[in-house]
């Protein structure tokens, strides 16, 4: 999708710091890390938000929880634990309208707030 950062980094037109990538999903540093360690875990296909997944994507989606897990034990926060978030719509303060995962972990996270 033209315009779209996440599509650019995933076509690699834009560069990153990768953790993990296969034909369908890319593992990156977030350029702004919130915690010690700070990923977004993206499709290569372009879906903007949850709100936008239908049919197959759902499977991907899916999918993007393993892509997750394997991301997890690359970086050594699997056992001692991380959280995924994703941002949907403008209430949620989603920047990048590319669906993502934020995988945050490496200290012990504050409660989550509304
Ligand atoms: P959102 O608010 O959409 O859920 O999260 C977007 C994330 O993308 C933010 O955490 C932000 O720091 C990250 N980000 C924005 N631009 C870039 C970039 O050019 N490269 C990387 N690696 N991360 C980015």
């Amino acid at each position: 999708m033209d315009n779209c950062l996440f599509c650019k980094i995933a076509e690699g037109s834009i560069p990153s710091n990768k953790v993990y990538e296969d034909e369908r999903f890319l593992v990156f540093h977030d350029i702004q890390p919130a915690a010690p360690t700070h990923v977004l875990i993206i499709p290569k296909k372009h879906i903007a938000t949850m709100n936008d997944a239908e049919g197959e994507d759902f499977a991907l989606i899916g999918e993007m929880h393993r892509v997750a897990q394997e991301a997890a034990k690359k970086l050594g926060v699997a056992e001692s634990g991380y959280r995924l978030i994703n941002n949907c719509g403008s209430d949620s303060g989603q920047a990048v309208y590319h669906i993502h995962y934020h995988l945050l972990g490496g200290t012990r996270l504050g409660a989550l707030v509304a």
